[in-house]
């Protein structure tokens, strides 16, 4: 029978045994409706379309710093 000439090192061992730890990049498809990554097959938690309808109403419909701005300018009149 086919047997192993040299035992493994711990170090070989463990970092087998660390091959469960790996970063897995997630698979991300890139949504139809806002042009921003998401999961393949769920509905988008941007914009809250899938497959052209809205399914689920997203609260605040973030655009990436555009949005904090009127904010603060709505506050400053506001105020
Ligand atoms: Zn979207």
């Amino acid at each position: 029978m086919a047997n192993p000439k040299r035992r493994h090192s711990p170090s070989r061992r463990d970092k087998r045994r660390a091959h469960w730890r790996k970063v897995e990049t997630p698979c991300l498809s890139v949504c139809p409706q806002c042009k921003e990554p998401k999961l393949p097959h769920r509905v988008c938690g941007n914009c809250g379309y899938y497959n052209g309808i809205e399914v689920i109403k997203v609260k605040a419909k973030k655009e990436k710093g555009k949005e904090k701005e009127k904010d603060t300018k709505s506050a400053k009149e506001g105020a």
